[in-house]
């Protein structure tokens, strides 16, 4: 019987950060010295920067997720579902998993990169009508969605229901919304010349923000090339102007401004995971506040990072945060797994830098505006570098073959702008996706595991 008990680390979440940390501390661990455990939800890392590409038909979405059991050198135990509390005290993760069972998950280390979910406001209807974009299923089910639109209109008899299914709102001026927006409109600008009974006329996509510049990380001059290739491609947009009210058929904008519309797709920002508030320790704009070490300060063996955490951003100084970017999250990824066999032999821990290396921006077929290195670059040449950089990013070769494939299948032969209907009829709120609704309070994890050691 083997007696000797090896250290337990846990690692919440496949993202970017979670299975950098995970290849890497299976790389540099030996299967002697620690066993290591993942929870995760789905059986892929999802690659998010090109969800756009997805909901735009111009990758398929199997490209984009990428396999956590491409190797046979991948021995991390994988444990299907999600956590849904962590009781720092007694080092217990509780899990529901995706049958729903509840189960406790004891660790020594726990590595949390469970991400962000989309920032929603207290607007009446908002989380009722609008869609995110920050899930496979969601980006599935917007591309059938918008699709479904100009089946209804073209079916349809009546202008007014004509009129709405063919405006499009999106909210949200940073790389996201702008992506989205500039992707699916060129989805629909495509389509409609298979409806000949449709007036192109009628299709309008409007892009809103509170703020007075799209994207402002861009800088002046790039930011308003991307406005102006929007811009000249017949998309609104409106800036300094938000949402006053969200319903099935129209959205009112706080500028009075009622769109008649039954897509609103809600970009405006992304808050840590609901699960860093089960922990009851502090938080910062609700990440995790952690030290530069990405470690919880007064917690032996927890650290977090990537989206959920704020990770002070030691490059930029002035107590600024890491922002939640792809580009950190994985190099975050392989940093934290440095430093937790770092504390598990017992030496020192590295604090974490990373000095931004800049943003691309794919705006669909040679649009974009890329500013690699504080280099500025538009049309071809920074659409070279968007893929470039998206491509070279992808973890193993087949999900770059995919990628690859898909892109040029699709500069030569378009898009077929088929309506799967997978996901027809179901329920479709941002929580439906998100799964907002699944997590405990401190108090109920605490009770939770309190009660099942007593029952032991
Ligand atoms: C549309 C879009 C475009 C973007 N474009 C760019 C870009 O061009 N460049 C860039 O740098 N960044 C971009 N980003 C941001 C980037 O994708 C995120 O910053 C990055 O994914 C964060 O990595 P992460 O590992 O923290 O979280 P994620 O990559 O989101 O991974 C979190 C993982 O945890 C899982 N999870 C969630 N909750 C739980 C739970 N309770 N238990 C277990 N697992 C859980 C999720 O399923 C997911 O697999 C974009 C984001 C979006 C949405």
């Amino acid at each position: 019987m083997n007696t000797v008990t090896r250290p337990r680390i846990l690692v919440v979440g496949a993202g970017f950060a979670g299975v950098e940390c995970v290849r890497r501390l299976e790389r540099k661990l030996s299967p002697d010295e620690a066993d290591v455990t993942l929870v995760t939800p789905f059986a892929y890392q999802l690659y998010l920067p090109l969800l756009p590409q997805v909901a735009s038909g111009v990758l398929t979405p199997q490209s984009i997720a990428v396999s956590l059991r491409r190797s046979k050198k991948y021995r991390t135990r994988i444990i299907p579902g999600g956590a849904i509390g962590v009781d720092l005290k007694s080092k217990v993760c509780v899990i529901r998993t995706i049958t729903d069972q509840i189960v406790n998950e004891p660790y020594d280390y726990i590595v949390l990169a469970p991400g962000s979910i989309t920032r929603t406001f207290d607007i009446p209807g908002l989380t009722d009508h609008a869609f995110g974009m920050k899930t496979l299923a969601e980006a599935a089910y917007i591309r059938d969605h918008v699709i479904s639109q100009l089946d209804l209109a073209d079916a349809s008899q009546d202008p007014v229901e004509r009129a709405s299914r063919l405006q499009f709102v999106v909210v949200g001026g940073g790389y996201a919304g702008t992506e989205t927006a500039a992707c699916l409109q060129r989805l629909t600008h495509a389509a409609v010349k298979r409806y000949p009974r449709l007036d192109p006329g009628l299709i309008k996509w409007h892009l809103i923000d509170i703020a007075p510049k799209l994207m402002p990380e861009l800088g002046e001059k790039l930011g308003s090339s991307a406005q102006e290739i929007l811009r000249r491609r017949g998309i609104e947009i409106s800036l300094g102007v938000s949402i006053a009210k969200a319903g099935p058929e129209e959205v009112t904008f706080t500028d009075g401004r009622v769109i008649p519309t039954r897509t609103l797709i809600w970009t405006a920002g992304v808050v840590a995971s609901p699960l860093i508030a089960t922990l009851g320790a502090e938080t910062v704009k609700g990440r995790l506040a952690v030290a530069p070490e990405m470690n919880l300060p007064g917690n032996d063996g927890v650290f977090a990072l990537g989206d959920s955490a704020a990770v002070p951003d030691l490059a930029k100084g002035d107590g600024a945060m890491c922002p939640p970017t792809a580009q950190h999250a994985l190099r975050q990824g392989r940093h934290v797994a440095d430093n937790v066999i770092a504390s598990l032999r017992g030496g020192p821990m590295r604090p974490y830098v990373h000095k931004d290396l800049g943003l691309v921006v794919d705006l669909g077929g040679t649009d974009a505006v890329s500013k690699p290195l504080g280099i500025e670059l538009r049309g071809v040449p920074a659409q070279a570098v968007a893929r470039g950089y998206h491509w070279s990013a992808l973890r193993t070769n087949v999900a770059k073959t995919r990628v690859m494939t898909n892109w040029l299948l699709n500069a030569v032969a378009g898009d077929d702008f088929v309506r799967t209907g997978f996901q027809a009829r179901k329920a479709a709120r941002l929580k439906d996706f998100e799964y907002t609704d699944a997590y405990l309070t401190p108090e109920q994890v605490r009770a939770h595991v309190e009660g099942t050691a007593r029952q032991e």
